[in-house]
């Protein structure tokens, strides 16, 4: 039998992180680093994107940063063929980048509606595409894709963010789907579904919400820095070889309350 370290090693396992360059996608890309991963970071914007991979370099890890919009069929693919050419292949994918629009259903503007759908969803499924296609070569791949609570449940104070939900809830379907699709191909897909996190994403709704967050969760706070890559790493190493198609909540029980 492995021993635990074994369990939760990545040392020579290549990692695509999108939107790694900051937030949520950096903390997970840093555990996946921490673990032994090589990482490929991409995010649309240079003025986050250098800084954090010079600064993972420094640190001593192996990580290269591409520019792309997830929501581009020709970037996505681009990033897989620069990982490949880099690293050799790509083991473990983490669909991360999202975006949100704060408008009341009655008054989101349609283009912002097909913008939320085309990097929330529409990205994580070509990048799974794209990626799987090697993965599925080598029959080996870990995708983890990162929802939210907000694809689980409401609430009456809002954020009333239909688009954001709607995809959210769609990653944790593609999610199931592309588990059942892969799992005989040596391919894991599960899903993480955050409560509330500080982020350039979230503080403005954390700003709004936070009263009801500590009301309302058993675990009576936002997140904190760290509470994220652990499950991440898990998800990527062979600690969690049987679990497939899952969403693993992070929210403070709020979901459950
Ligand atoms: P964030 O700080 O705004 O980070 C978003 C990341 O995605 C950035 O690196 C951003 O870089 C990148 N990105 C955005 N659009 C992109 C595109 N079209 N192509 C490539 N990269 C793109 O937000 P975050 O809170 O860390 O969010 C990360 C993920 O966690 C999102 O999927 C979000 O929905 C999810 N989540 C967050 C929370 C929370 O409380 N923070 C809760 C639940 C779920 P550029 O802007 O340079 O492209």
């Amino acid at each position: 039998m492995p021993t635990l370290s074994e369990l939760y090693k990545l040392d020579g396992r290549v990692a695509i992180v999108t939107g790694g360059s900051r937030g949520l996608g950096l903390e997970m890309a840093e555990g996946l680093a921490e673990a032994g991963a090589s990482l490929m970071l991409c995010a649309r914007r240079d003025e986050w994107l250098t800084p954090t991979v010079a600064g993972m370099r420094r640190r001593g890890y192996t990580v290269e940063g591409a520019i792309c919009d997830v929501s581009r069929p020709v970037d996505v693919q681009t990033v897989v063929d620069r990982t490949i050419a880099s690293f050799g292949k790509v083991d473990i994918l983490v669909n991360n980048a999202g975006v949100t629009w704060a408008a009341e259903p009655e008054d989101m503007p349609l283009e912002k509606w097909q913008k939320v759908v085309d990097v929330n969803l529409t990205g994580a499924f070509l990048f799974s595409q794209a990626a799987g296609r090697d993965m599925l070569r080598r029959q080996w791949g870990r995708i983890i894709n990162i929802a939210s609570i907000a694809g689980m449940h409401s609430s009456v104070q809002g954020p009333h963010y239909a688009a954001y939900a709607a995809t959210k809830a769609g990653l944790i379907g593609f999610t199931r789907e592309l588990a059942v699709s892969w799992a005989r191909k040596g391919i894991r897909v599960n899903a993480i579904a955050p409560g509330y996190f500080h982020s350039r994403l979230a503080d403005g709704a954390i700003a709004l919400n936070e009263a009801s967050i500590k009301a309302s969760s058993p675990i009576p706070r936002v997140g904190d820095a760290g509470e994220l890559k652990g499950v991440a790493v898990f998800l990527a190493a062979d600690a969690s070889n049987y679990i497939t198609g899952q969403t693993i909540v992070v929210d403070g029980g709020r979901t459950i309350a």
